[in-house]
């Protein structure tokens, strides 16, 4: 449910209102730390004894506390998450939506973000994989899209998923850009009543190594194509990823190359220091196979990469560029942990003496005071 704390913010015209118990509440409440004086447009939908024993009726409930997102904040849309005891007690999320979304008149998203199935970034995947069935079809839009004949492209209409900080969205559009490709929507949008359109034979891209369902989700729900490519996560990643769209669309990639080395030299400070170190990756966010990748070639020795859940197919292209990197580097390829236990971990910790963990902040401090550098 932590994905609640960046979308909220990513998506200007929604609210999150989380349905679970005090349990849940308490985490958002730390790990959001001082957003959470900012008013977020985040509630706790904290459930009674009552709603558990089904004393309380579901529907009513859920519809007084709409009634009073609707007026005091007035969204948009307004998301359902649903988390561990909604799933243990059945409670039909999916089901109450639609009928009181007509009934309020206002959209509710319902998503499964909970602890028992998911960890961490998934989150956000469950999330988009909703958004995702209530994108518009492209038709509808293409009224407006049609008014300025300079937007006429020479590829199928391009969608990226994955929500990133606008600065970093708008950085990767002018990189395609540069490349004669247009990017025609992002999912999720600045505004939920900005959604892109999609169609059938559009093509997807992820921008993120953790958004396996919601790929799954445009691929079967809305019959688009994705492309598998690694992840723009390092200048190595952004090129490969690059150069696997071009290649989609049959276009020459041009002064690719140049930029790369152009940020690696603009690197080289920092290169220097960790050239030779080793890290070892304890594994929570579905980030570590792109990261361990971009470390490799910058010289980094990696003991282990741990990862939550690991989706071969979708992380195929991330893993054959892993590949490819170690061989490049002459290292052989670190040994992936999926679902790692933390308690072994640390004991070939002990055994590794790495140079960096990258790991939670539980055992940040007790590894720092036995003499081991974590991030
Ligand atoms: S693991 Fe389950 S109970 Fe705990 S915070 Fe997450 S959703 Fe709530």
């Amino acid at each position: 449910i932590s994905c609640v704390s960046w979308l909220y913010q990513k998506i200007e015209d929604s609210f999150f209102l989380v349905i679970g118990t005090k349990t849940c509440g308490y985490f958002l409440q730390n790990a959001m730390g001082v957003m959470i004086f900012s008013e977020p447009r985040y509630a706790m939908a904290e459930l009674e004894e009552g709603d558990i024993s089904a004393k309380l009726n579901d529907y009513e409930e859920l519809k007084r506390l709409c009634l009073q997102i609707k007026k005091d904040r007035n969204p948009s849309v307004i998301f359902w998450i649903g988390t561990c005891t909604t799933e243990i007690i059945k409670m039909d999320l999916e089901g109450i939506a639609p009928k009181l979304e007509a009934e309020i008149k206002i959209t509710i998203v319902v998503a499964r973000a909970n602890g028992l199935d998911y960890a961490f970034t998934q989150g956000e995947d469950t999330v988009l994989a909703a958004m995702a069935q209530r994108c518009p079809e492209y038709k509808e839009k293409a009224i407006s899209l049609s008014g300025d004949p300079k937007e006429e492209t020479k590829h199928p209409p391009l969608i990226l998923f994955g929500s990133l900080p606008d600065p970093v969205a708008n950085q990767l559009i002018f990189e395609l850009k540069k490349q004669g490709i247009k990017v025609s929507g992002w999912l999720p949008s600045k505004r939920y009543t900005e959604l892109p359109a999609i169609s059938e034979g559009n093509y997807v891209c992820g921008v993120n190594p953790f958004l396996s369902r919601t790929a799954t989700t445009l691929m079967r729900r809305r019959r688009t194509k994705l492309i598998g490519a690694p992840f723009p996560i390092g200048p190595d990643g952004t090129r490969a990823w690059i150069e696997k769209i071009c290649s989609v669309f049959g276009i020459q990639p041009v002064g690719l190359e140049e930029r790369e080395k152009q940020i690696w030299e603009s690197l080289e400070g920092y290169l220097k220091l960790i050239a030779n170190k080793s890290v070892f990756f304890m594994g929570d966010n579905l980030l570590e196979i792109s990261l361990a990748r971009f470390l490799i070639r910058c010289g980094m020795v990696v003991h282990e990469i741990g990862i939550p859940y690991m989706d071969k197919r979708y992380q195929g292209g991330e893993l054959l560029l892993l590949e490819k990197t170690c061989q490049e580097m002459g290292v052989s390829i670190p040994s992936i942990v999926e679902k790692p236990d933390n308690y072994k971990q640390l004991e070939r910790i002990r055994t590794l003496q790495p140079d960096l963990v990258i790991t939670g902040m539980a055992h940040a401090n007790p590894l720092e005071a036995r003499g081991i550098n974590t991030k």
